[in-house]
């Protein structure tokens, strides 16, 4: 048996350095399995109509309550048998430690410690949980010869111009997912950063190793737990459901209207420890500079934009010397989206 029945998070907050494998088989025949800290298995009763192994992770960065809420609450709606997965599923819990802290992070950024990254340097909590989390994705995958997806859902630090966004990991030589291009509109998320390199990011590391359609889900601005409003999801919550239970969408490709497509493509590291940002602690993300604008001083000297308009996201001057600081896109045109789209 579980040893809970239903607010899992309650229960791992209670419980994060340990929790005993445990399981149980729902009336409806859904298998569940506990399988450590902020790791739940479920395999629905016959697999015959499964066609994807679905890895939903929120709350890697440990202070991003939203998504953290919504899986809770998505599993105890599994919990209590109110909706029925044809799909087997994984459900991760990046961070416990650091959601108790309240913080992103404790000793290193988890997100940049997977494809294998967490293997070196210090070995922090941080680095041992990428280490975990990988290899309980690593069974899942393997134990299905299904399409894998992978949606790891994130909050921003700061507001920004579009509010909900994805980062697709850098996999050139896949051609554009059109269906989950569409699946993301379906979550409400309209606006799309293609990646222009290989990164340590978790979406990179399933893209990477299982050619899963893996994205990094940005759904809006952190906020403390209890504070979040469920309406901001529902979206995404709609069309995950259909998603773990087989649904079909009404649409296969995305609405060239509505897509805001990025090109990722410059990566701003902090080289020195007297990094600066050239701008308000507030800017929101997607904020526009033009050619010759100064974005940042590196020790002393001023890092400039070329071949502008682009636009910035993730700035944080506070990251450890080497990481990344701030990346900057570029906007697709209208015509080559649709270029992308009907080929
Ligand atoms: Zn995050």
């Amino acid at each position: 048996m579980l040893p809970f029945e239903s607010n899992y998070l309650a229960y791992l907050l209670a419980h994060p350095q340990q929790q005993t494998s445990a399981e149980q088989i729902l009336s409806n025949g859904t298998k569940i399995r506990l399988l450590g800290v902020g790791a739940i298995e479920l395999e629905p009763a016959t697999l015959t109509h499964s066609s994807r192994a679905i890895v939903l992770s929120a709350g890697i960065h440990g202070n991003e309550t939203a998504p953290i809420e919504w899986l809770n609450q998505l599993l105890d709606d599994l919990l209590g048998e109110h909706l029925v997965i044809s799909e087997p599923l994984l459900l991760l819990w990046g961070h416990p430690q650091a959601m108790i802290a309240g913080v992103r992070e404790i000793g290193t950024n988890l997100n940049r410690l997977f494809n294998g990254a967490h293997k070196h340097g210090v070995q922090d909590l941080e680095h041992q949980r990428a280490a975990e989390l990988e290899g309980w994705m690593d069974t899942f995958y393997r134990r299905y010869s299904f399409r894998c997806a992978h949606y790891d859902l994130h909050t921003a630090i700061r507001s920004s111009v579009h509010e909900k966004f994805a980062v697709v990991p850098y996999t050139p030589q896949r051609a554009p997912n059109l269906e989950q291009f569409a699946l993301l509109q379906d979550c409400g998320v309209d606006c799309l950063l293609f990646f222009h390199q290989p990164t340590t990011t978790f979406s990179y590391h399933s893209a990477i190793h299982y050619d899963a359609d893996a994205f990094t889900v940005e759904l809006g601005k952190v906020r403390p737990f209890g504070q979040n409003e469920r309406a901001a999801l529902r979206l995404l919550d709609d069309r995950m459901r259909l998603l773990i239970c087989g649904g079909k969408s009404q649409r296969q490709m995305p609405d060239v209207d509505r897509c805001r497509w990025y090109q990722v493509t410059d990566v701003i590291n902090r080289e020195q420890s007297d990094f600066r940002l050239n701008f308000a602690d507030d800017l929101a993300n997607f904020s526009t500079f033009q050619s010759g604008d100064c974005l940042a001083y590196q020790a002393e000297e001023p890092v400039l934009v070329d071949d502008g308009p682009k636009s910035v996201v993730f700035p944080n001057a506070h990251v450890q010397v080497g990481q990344r600081a701030a990346i900057l896109v570029k906007q697709l045109a209208a015509a080559e989206c649709a270029r992308i789209i009907y080929g």
